[in-house]
């Protein structure tokens, strides 16, 4: 497999943090040289200042974007410069995996050695251990509590099975990125 280019990484590495793919191109495009404006961004991307600024933070926060500083133009608007570090990129995507595979390891765990009930209307409302289960029925028959569905037992050969896959796939990923 072709090892993924310094664009491709930052690009994936910025939709991690703005959990939007379009969003991040879109960012990396608009830089120039690596350089973000931030005024320039905001008002081509049809961002809110404060949605701008937090996504910066975030990426600033793993290094993703440095700040330059900040300048006054001839209006007296307050101007901030980043610079977009692609070298971090890899190594960012890297530890984000690292650290989802170790957090499906430990669902696996979970669920190889405990019972689990889900909403049997939409698995993603609720997770219920037997023990939960248990407390909760002095309350009445247990239901899901977002929809008030019943609950019925994880099907623990089709959740392990599928985390087997999302564990493979993220140590193919990390072969191609630590390849380089
Ligand atoms: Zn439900």
């Amino acid at each position: 497999m072709m090892g993924m280019v310094d664009e491709e990484l930052i690009v994936l590495a910025l939709t991690v943090i703005t959990k939007d793919l379009e969003l991040a191109r879109r960012i990396v495009e608009a830089a120039k040289d690596g350089v973000i404006e931030e005024g320039e961004i905001q008002e081509s991307l049809k961002l809110s200042v404060t949605n701008l600024r937090v996504m910066l933070y975030q990426m600033q926060d793993s290094n993703l974007v440095v700040q330059l500083g900040a300048k006054e133009d001839d209006n007296g608007n307050y101007l901030s410069f980043w610079r977009i570090n692609k070298d971090v990129a890899r190594s960012f995507l890297i530890r984000k995996l690292k650290k989802t595979k170790s957090e499906l390891i430990k669902r696996k765990e979970e669920d190889l050695s405990g019972e689990y009930y889900v909403c049997a209307a939409d698995p993603s409302h609720a997770r219920l251990s037997f023990d939960e289960i248990i407390r909760g029925m002095e309350s009445g028959s247990p239901t899901c509590p977002v929809c008030g569905a019943m609950l019925e037992p994880v099907n623990r050969e089709e959740v392990i099975s599928s985390i087997d896959s999302m564990i493979r796939l993220i140590d193919e990923a990390m072969n191609v990125l630590e390849e380089g």
